[in-house]
């Protein structure tokens, strides 16, 4: 246990200098049970379909970058990767460049990775895969997140009487309205009546709609 430790410890300092030795690309027997495991959890889960989402490719873009989504798209094809094949075949030389991109998707959970040992040495092999299960999760929060803000921000069982200004967008209750004459007390421009029925519709669309999309991305998950 100590010494299994201390190899992780070494293996850890020198990866930021050093690539690992790769020695992965013939077969490894070890490695058949852990992997297939994986294999058999993606298949849960149609990803490619997933990726064919905008909002899916999206947020894999803003967690990764261009790079990020090409490796994410590459391992969503391919199941699990070792990372040197990963980098040769997206064309990428050095092994620390593909793994800053890697480790981009890693801390928002969109990829993770299975490591090996191999030989008497102690070098580590990586073999990556990409996590449909958490991109589905992160968009359905978002979408349940905007739902939340649309219901705090408007109480959807009232429809009240609104005044803005159409200078500086100023927004005042039908009261103060009255009292300010109907005029923007900040610029003094004549306030325009706001149709709050056609905001609250529109509202109550929005949420409709990312409802639908929350159901949208269940489908994607295939009952066992
Ligand atoms: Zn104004």
């Amino acid at each position: 246990m100590a010494k299994k430790q201390k190899i992780k410890k070494k293996t850890s300092k020198k990866q930021a200098k050093k690539p690992f030795k790769n020695n992965a690309t013939k077969g490894n027997k070890s490695r058949a049970i852990s992997i297939a495991s994986v294999n058999q959890n993606k298949k849960m889960i149609n990803s490619k379909k997933l990726l064919s989402l905008k909002e899916a490719e999206k947020y894999v873009y803003e967690a990764g970058g261009e790079n990020g989504l090409k490796i994410f798209k590459y391992l969503i094809e391919k199941d699990v990767v070792e990372e040197s094949q990963l980098a040769r075949k997206l064309g990428v030389e050095k092994i620390n460049t593909i793994r800053k991109d890697l480790y981009k998707l890693f801390s928002k959970g969109l990829v993770s990775y299975i490591r090996k040992k191999r030989g008497k040495k102690a070098w580590y092999t990586y073999y990556w895969f990409a996590n449909s299960d958490i991109l589905i999760s992160a968009l359905k929060q978002e979408y349940q997140d905007e739902i939340e803000q649309i219901k705090k921000a408007v109480d959807l069982n009232k429809v009240e009487e609104y005044y803005t200004c159409p200078v500086c967008n100023r927004v005042y209750d039908a009261r103060t309205a009255l009292e300010n004459d109907f005029k923007c007390s900040n610029c003094g421009n004549i306030l325009t009546h706001i149709d709050t029925e056609k905001v609250l519709e529109t509202k109550l669309e929005r949420i409709k709609e990312l409802e639908k999309k929350i159901t949208f991305l269940d489908s994607f998950v295939r009952k066992a």
